[in-house]
């Protein structure tokens, strides 16, 4: 701070002493400068004034006067010259001497003036004023003015260089005072900011002590009033706390007494309370106690130790409907049904009369006559020398949970769709016909029945028709065995016959044959007439299997066996099923990436019109060249791909092939050729079949009637009216359709007429032996004339020789298919067929 005001003082110093001395520079070198130039030219002035009048003086004394004056002029001009040189010459040195000159030479000239005036030749001092005087006083009058402005400006300059000096220096002393004011405030504001820091503590501590903060710390550095301050404070709290500590201790140790005494009293208090109430409660549990034996809902009988009633409860009047007088003095036989056993009545007393509890169930009568069980419990009360004195009765009615429990069991062992033993109940059964098989040494049946096509009802009729289907499939089956097999659900649409006390496999037969004929009948369920079949595998004890595991594992691949032989049929476990089921398995496998790895191939056999031996189609026929395998035949994969649904993808496949085959035949001059697809029962089923078909037709530019789908009777069997209905869409494409293997199957010719069909195929079975066969020629002749009568063209399928095609010409058979034309054919080797044939389609 006090650097600070020094600094200032400084400044301001230098400031003043720079100022005067730029004060008295000016005045040196430009204020008195400028005056004695001012006097030198007003001298001049004179001189020349004096010069001019001099010659005009008419009187010689004032002419007298007039030289001395001008001689006076001269001198004192001379003088305030030589002055005013001594102290300008180094500053103005160039001006100087130009002055110095042009006086001297004028001076001259005056001197001349006041000679030729002395000796009064006034025309020659007025000639010489005139003309020489003249020029040089106009140039020294000149060279003074110039001097004179020169040192004006000059004087202008350093004036405005020291105002600007001194400006920048006031502007410097204020910057500095105003630092010194602003570190003058600042010390002030640390100083005042330590101080009342240090004064807010001090006040800080003195509130906790106020408060009671004894352990505060009082100290504050320094050695001023403030601290001497909190030194003392601190003394005086020292000792207050010494003072409150030592009533602290006095006032603890009063509490600790008083303590002590209030516990004391609480004890004691305690101890009286609990015996008060230990001695309410014992009332109180007589009370309850009594109440609960009078109201209980269980039946509680108390009777001397010889067995005579002294106490029943409400429950027991209620239950039995014996009043308490009517017991009292009678022993509880008086209620006995004569439905329990003996031994039971006598392990009850040899139990109770030794001191023990007994537990079980009696079969009682109440007053009314009325059956009941009773879950009863029988303990002895004895006294404080353990002698019995009493016997006490509980019973509880469990007549109803133990029906209960009988209709639990029933459901875990029955079928509540069918009633019929379910799978557990039936393994059970399987394995004591097995014991009893094994101990008389005699064989058993076990048949597994699965019903055809079931799924399908279920799927496209709903689940209330299936499980319709499944009761009256069920009350079949039950009347077609023996009243001393069980026929037992075993899960789905399977089904379980056991058949024990068999001396020899056959002996199942007769009721296997019952059992297929009594699915001969259509159920009638909803509206609808619906044909399940069943397929039936089975198993015999002990040849096939002599456990129920196995026994039934066998039976149910003979069921898969049964399947593979075209269902509705039945056939016997041998082992070489294992095989024939694990290469189905194999073939399967295969089956799934045929056509991803591109191993299926159409072959074509051409369909001859009679009427001018004309190729009218060809039917597409599926090959499958498998690349593990080798060649599988469709009658081997066909099934197959049903059962496991891959026929869906492959009969698509079929038909987008087949139309593009087709519409390149087209293309290759056979525009009428027709296209006939093999189509499988599965597929019929959804949408996605008349979806296929329309867009292939579409995309290949045909006319729907050039395609043609081949079915078999078996999709008609099932459910007819469903059949008829798909049918009906089908035919609503555009599309023909033909009824292919005709004769195969079970459907009458009569019945053909409720369906849409174009065509006739007459099955190959029939056309094999026409020559020979009086029956299998007056098949095919009814079926061609049937067909006729209905409007439909026939085709003989199968016809291999030259007799067998007069004949069917004779017949009037329309179109035939067969080996004698051409074998199936791959698509190229068609098509030479057809021109070498010179078929023009
Ligand atoms: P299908 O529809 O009755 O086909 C006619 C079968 O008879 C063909 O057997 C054919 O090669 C054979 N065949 C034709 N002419 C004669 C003959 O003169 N003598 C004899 N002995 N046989 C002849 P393939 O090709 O083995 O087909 C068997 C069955 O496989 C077909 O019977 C058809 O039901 C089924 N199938 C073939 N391809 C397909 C298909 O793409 N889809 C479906 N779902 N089934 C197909
Ligand atoms: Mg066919
Ligand atoms: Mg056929």
């Amino acid at each position: 701070m006090i650097l600070l005001v020094g600094a200032l003082l400084f400044i301001s110093n230098g400031i003043i002493r720079d100022a005067s001395e730029r004060l008295a520079d000016i005045h040196r070198t430009q204020v008195k400068p400028l005056a004695e130039v001012n006097e030198l030219q007003s001298k001049i002035n004179r001189v020349r004034v004096t010069e001019i009048y001099l010659p005009l003086m008419g009187d010689y004394f004032a002419l007298a006067a007039e030289i001395d004056r001008l001689h006076t002029l001269i001198t004192d001009f001379d003088q305030s010259f030589d002055r005013f040189k001594d102290h300008t010459k180094s500053i103005y040195p160039l001006e100087i001497k130009s002055i110095n000159n042009s006086w001297k030479r004028l001076r001259g000239n005056l001197q001349k003036v006041a000679e030729a005036a002395s000796l009064s030749q006034l025309d020659d001092a007025r000639r010489i004023s005139t003309y020489e005087s003249s020029p040089r006083f106009v140039s020294l009058s000149r060279t003074l003015d110039g001097l004179a402005q020169k040192i004006k400006i000059e004087s202008d300059s350093v004036y405005q260089q020291a105002l600007s000096s001194l400006e920048k220096k006031r502007r410097q002393f204020l910057i500095i005072s105003v630092m010194a004011v602003l570190s003058g405030i600042g010390l002030l504001l640390l100083f005042s900011r330590s101080l009342s820091v240090r004064v807010g503590y001090l006040r800080r501590a003195f509130n906790r002590i106020a408060e009671g903060d004894m352990d505060e710390t009082l100290e504050i550095k320094g050695n001023d009033e403030l601290a001497e301050l909190a030194a003392a404070f601190a003394v005086m709290k020292e000792k207050v706390r010494s003072r409150e500590q030592a009533l602290n201790l006095a006032r603890d140790e009063l509490e600790v007494r008083v303590q002590h005494r209030t516990q004391a009293l609480h004890d004691t208090n305690q101890q009286l309370s609990a015996e008060v109430e230990e001695r309410r409660k014992a009332e109180q549990n007589l009370r309850i106690l009594s109440q609960a034996v009078s109201q209980s809902p269980v039946s509680i009988i108390i009777t001397d130790n010889t067995g005579s009633i002294e106490y029943v409860n409400q429950a027991f009047t209620t239950i039995t409907g014996y009043s308490s007088e009517e017991v009292k003095g009678n022993t509880p036989r008086m209620l006995s049904s004569g439905k329990t056993a003996f031994a039971t009545y006598q392990q009850l007393w040899t139990t109770i009369l030794a001191g023990g509890e007994w537990e079980g169930e009696i079969c009682n009568r109440k007053k009314s006559g009325e059956l009941h069980w009773e879950y009863t419990h029988i303990s002895p009360v004895k006294d404080e020398f353990d002698v019995i004195t009493h016997f006490l009765s509980i019973k509880q009615d469990v007549t109803e949970k133990k029906a209960q429990q009988e209709k639990i069991l029933y459901q875990a062992q029955y079928d509540s769709l069918t009633d019929l033993p379910n799978r557990m109940l039936a393994l059970d059964r399987l394995e004591s016909t097995i014991r009893q098989s094994r101990r008389n040494n005699i064989k058993a049946i076990l048949m597994f029945i699965d019903l055809d096509g079931f799924k399908h009802i279920n799927d496209s009729l709903g689940h209330d028709v299936g499980d319709v289907l499944l009761i009256q499939a069920a009350r079949r089956l039950r009347d077609s065995v023996r009243a001393v097999d069980t026929v037992a659900r075993h899960g789905g649409d399977e089904f379980l016959v056991i058949m024990g006390g068999i001396e020899d496999r056959d002996d199942g037969l007769p009721v296997v044959e019952n059992l297929l004929s009594a699915f001969a009948d259509p159920f009638k369920i909803a509206g609808n007439d619906l044909v399940v079949t069943a397929s039936i595998g089975l198993a015999l004890y002990p040849d096939d299997g002599e456990d129920a595991n196995v026994m039934l594992r066998n039976a149910d691949m003979a069921m898969y066996q049964a399947k593979d032989n075209g269902r509705n049929t039945f056939h016997f476990y041998n082992p070489s099923i294992h095989e024939h089921l694990s290469k189905r398995l194999e073939l399967e496998k295969y089956l799934r990436h045929a056509i991803s790895k591109q191993e299926l191939s159409l072959a074509y056999q051409p369909i001859i019109d009679m009427d001018g031996e004309r190729v009218v189609a060809v039917e597409a026929l599926l090959r499958w060249s498998c690349g593990a395998l080798g060649e599988v035949s469709p009658v081997q994969f066909i099934p197959l791909a049903e059962q496991t649904g891959l026929i869906i993808e492959i009969g698509n496949w079929v038909i987008e092939n087949a139309c593009r085959q087709l519409k390149q035949w087209h293309n290759m001059g056979y525009p009428h050729l027709s296209v006939s697809v093999n189509i499988s029962p599965r597929q019929i089923q959804g949408e996605d079949l008349h979806q296929t078909i329309l867009q292939h037709l579409h995309t290949n530019e045909l006319a729907a009637e050039q395609l043609i789908l081949e079915m078999t009777e078996g999709m008609l069997i099932r459910n007819p009216a469903e059949a008829r209905r798909i049918l009906i869409s089908l035919k609503d494409l555009g599309v023909q359709l033909a009824m292919d293997d005709f004769g195969t199957g079970y459907s009458s010719l009569s019945n053909l007429k409720n369906y849409p069909f174009d065509l006739l195929k007459i099955d190959r079975e029939f056309v094999f032996d026409i020559e020979d066969d009086p029956a299998d020629r007056a098949m095919v002749l009814a079926a061609i004339s049937m067909g006729k009568g209905l409007g439909l063209k026939t085709i003989a399928e199968g016809v291999e020789t030259q007799r067998q095609l007069d004949l069917l010409r004779d017949m009037g058979c329309d179109r035939v298919q067969g080996y004698f034309h051409s074998k199936p054919l791959k698509a190229e080797q068609l098509q030479s067929w057809l021109e070498r044939n010179s078929v023009t389609g």
